[in-house]
């Protein structure tokens, strides 16, 4: 009997599995066609300074209107496009498309830009940035490109030849996710990253955890004494973005401030946040 349900349930698992295959395996399909479809539309959220009290600039966020699964996360097919090599002619497509609508803000404002290992290996990168800064004139110093710690995985000679070339365009360069990777402190020493984005699992109970506390407060001690930014990821809130402004974070990302927004979008954003003041500006989301 117990061996009879045992391969029940055993069955039920590989049929499931199999369904998430065969969905993953038409959503790959689907995602050869999506650039050409127009079903991708970057969304932006705002990187608010916290001393300042303003909005500095926007992440870049992409997102896919799927025909019949409607929008699909970034978590579900990133992955997909990465492994696929997509993520190749996605990210171009991302890099452009973010700077002409970037070029069309205040001068203040700069953009960041994700960058996912295959696409951050790949030959055409620096090509592209190139191509995207001039196509749109937004000047090099507005735009960011976000990297996470896995980047380092592999050839670690030629990734920090990468970071160089990349950075001798006037571009800046984020560690994003910060604290969660396979860590090694040595890449702070190899290479003079422009901001630390600590990732929001450490942001998750600030208030209540005393080890998220203290990984906080150390990540922003680090960050200030290589002579860069603290950004704090995931804030939702206020309790969490008063301990962050105690502990001199400089700037935050998050529901609180705003959730990510169409492009449409941005330009009321930050009308809103150069007229409001502290506390009534975090009333309400724009949509
Ligand atoms: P990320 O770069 O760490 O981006 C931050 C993620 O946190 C975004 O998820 C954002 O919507 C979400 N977020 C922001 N504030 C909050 C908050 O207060 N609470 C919570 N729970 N979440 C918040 P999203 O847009 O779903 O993107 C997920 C990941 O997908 C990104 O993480 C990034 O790694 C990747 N991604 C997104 N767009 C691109 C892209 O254009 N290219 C590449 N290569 N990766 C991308
Ligand atoms: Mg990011
Ligand atoms: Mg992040
Ligand atoms: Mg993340």
């Amino acid at each position: 009997q117990a061996k009879n349900d045992g391969k029940g349930a055993y069955h039920f698992f590989e049929a499931a599995l199999d369904e998430e295959a065969r969905r993953r395996r038409k959503l790959e399909v689907d995602l050869r066609s999506a650039i050409r479809e127009g079903q991708f539309e970057v969304y932006f959220q705002p990187l608010y300074s916290v001393a300042e009290q303003q909005i500095k600039g926007f992440e870049a966020l992409l997102r896919w209107n799927h025909p019949v699964q409607g929008m699909v996360s970034p978590a579900d097919f990133i992955p997909l496009a990465e492994d696929s090599g997509l993520i190749v002619p996605i990210g171009e497509w991302v890099l452009r498309e973010t700077c002409r609508i970037a070029a069309t803000w205040p001068n203040s404002m700069m953009v960041a830009v994700n960058v996912s290992p295959k696409q951050f290996a790949s030959p055409g990168l620096k090509q592209t940035v190139i191509q995207a800064l001039s196509a749109s004139g937004l000047p090099a110093e507005r735009l960011e490109l976000e990297i996470t710690e896995s980047i380092f995985i592999g050839n670690v000679k030629r990734t920090l030849e990468t970071l160089h070339s990349l950075r001798a365009l006037g571009i800046r360069i984020a560690l994003d996710d910060f604290g969660t990777g396979y860590s090694s402190l040595s890449y702070l020493r190899s290479f003079p990253f422009d901001k630390l984005k600590i990732d929001q699992s450490f942001v998750r109970g600030l208030e209540t955890e005393a080890s998220g506390f203290a990984i906080i407060r150390a990540i922003i001690t680090l960050a200030h004494a290589l002579g860069i930014e603290a950004l704090a990821e995931g804030v939702e809130e206020l309790t969490q973005l008063d301990v962050l402004q105690r502990e001199g974070c400089d700037l935050v990302q998050g529901y609180l401030v705003n959730r990510p927004v169409p492009a449409a979008a941005v330009h009321e954003l930050i009308q809103r946040f150069g007229v409001e003041i502290q506390g009534q500006r975090f009333a309400g989301s724009v949509a």
